[in-house]
């Protein structure tokens, strides 16, 4: 099989203009782990969290998953001059831009390079660290239920 695109390593560091966080629509998938840590994060009931900074995304196929809520302004619910939940954030957020997604071909991340000034820049982010970036997100799968129309 041919090697990854990635297998030298990639570049980047968040330059913090939180482009990705608010301003513009986005879906925010929660994995159980990432519920879990937002609990104590939060210190209340799953049922009042979910009530409060969840919302289910339709996935198309008659399931949805349990993704965080945006304002009106389209900011993350998690948003207030920084992400007020930083160190408790989805690994969605913290993984990024290290998605399966932006890394199936270069063309795709080449797309995002041009939304995020972070890639392609600054540190050097090795084959293993993004191969365990990866497995972790196969460990973690997003949360899903069947479409309730709710
Ligand atoms: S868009 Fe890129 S540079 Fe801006 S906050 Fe998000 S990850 Fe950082």
């Amino acid at each position: 099989m041919d090697k990854p695109f990635w297998s030298e390593g990639l570049h980047f560091s968040c330059q913090r203009c939180s482009g990705c966080c608010r301003h513009e629509p986005g879906v925010v998938r929660l994995s159980e782990a990432d519920l879990e840590r937002l609990l104590r994060w939060a210190d209340c009931s799953r049922e009042d969290f979910i009530d409060s900074y969840c919302r289910w995304v339709d996935r198309g196929d008659g399931t949805e998953n349990l993704c965080l809520r945006e304002k009106k302004n389209y900011d993350c619910i998690l948003w207030d001059q920084s992400c007020i939940a930083y160190e408790s954030r989805p690994f969605q957020c913290s993984s990024y831009p290290f998605w399966n997604s932006l890394l199936q071909d270069e063309d795709w991340w080449a797309a995002n390079a041009a939304d995020c000034p972070g890639v392609n820049r600054g540190a050097l982010h090795g084959p293993e660290e993004i191969e365990a970036l990866l497995e972790r997100r196969r460990r973690e799968p997003y949360i899903v239920r069947e479409k309730t129309g709710r």
